[in-house]
């Protein structure tokens, strides 16, 4: 609740292993306040959060974490004088696999394209490769629910089809990928399953293609 308005009414929503699970929805339904809540930055009114058949409901952000649960936000939030490798290291020395830390940012400067500015200060890099490096900084701590808030802002249209299949990628490895995200082409390309949220509540669910055809979804939308 914020000053008596409700960001959140009643939205429910399911993220499985394996699978990119899309969240879409107007500027202000409420998408990025789901992602507080799930992640423990702000505490619901009523609601449960479940990682894994664990309640975690009652635990603060760091022990969720540990848990397997990683996000990005919205606002970049990197170490802007650190190098991208400093970033990374950063966040893998958190993870569970501590001493291969080297090796797991080696790897993910690899998978995320960004060998070639391991050592460019974050505040030096574009907006989009900066996305990339927060989405690897997720990534680092090997979650097994990766929330990721509009991580394709900014990148143009080669960088959004090769995050498209790191997205496929890590869900394949066993991860389980809930995307917030205004590019639809994105959206229709990689998910698996689509949320639609409006005013605080899940409008429409299920596969993209038919998600796309719900009347509500265009009225929510197009203000129809
Ligand atoms: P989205 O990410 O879908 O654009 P948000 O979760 O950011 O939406 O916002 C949902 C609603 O909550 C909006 O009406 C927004 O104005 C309101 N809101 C978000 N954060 C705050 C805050 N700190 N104080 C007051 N209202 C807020
Ligand atoms: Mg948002």
């Amino acid at each position: 609740m914020f000053g008596g308005n409700r960001a959140l009414d009643g939205a429910a929503l399911r993220a499985e292993r394996g699978a990119v699970t899309g969240l879409i929805g107007p500027n202000g339904a409420g998408k990025s306040t789901l992602f507080d809540v799930i992640c423990g930055l702000r505490t619901p009114t009523r609601g449960r959060v479940v990682i894994d058949g664990h309640d975690v409901t009652k635990l603060g952000p760091a022990r969720r974490a540990r848990h397997g649960l990683a996000r990005t936000f919205q606002r970049l939030e990197l170490f802007g004088r650190l190098g991208v490798r400093d970033n990374l290291l950063v966040a893998a020395d958190l993870g569970p696999d501590r001493r291969h830390a080297e090796a797991t940012v080696d790897g993910l400067l690899e998978r995320l394209g960004l060998a070639a500015v391991a050592d460019t200060p974050a505040d030096d890099l574009p907006t989009g490769t900066a996305r990339l490096v927060e989405v690897g900084r997720a990534l680092a701590v090997r979650p097994t629910l990766l929330l990721l808030d509009e991580p394709a802002a900014g990148q143009d249209h080669a960088e959004t089809e090769r995050f498209g299949a790191l997205l496929r990628a890590v869900a394949a490895d066993g991860t389980a990928v809930l995307l917030v995200e205004h590019d639809m082409g994105l959206v229709m390309d990689v998910c698996d399953q689509l949320y639609v949220l409006d005013l605080g509540q899940v409008i429409a669910a299920g596969p993209p293609a038919t998600v796309r055809a719900d009347a509500r979804v265009l009225a929510a939308y197009l203000g129809a």
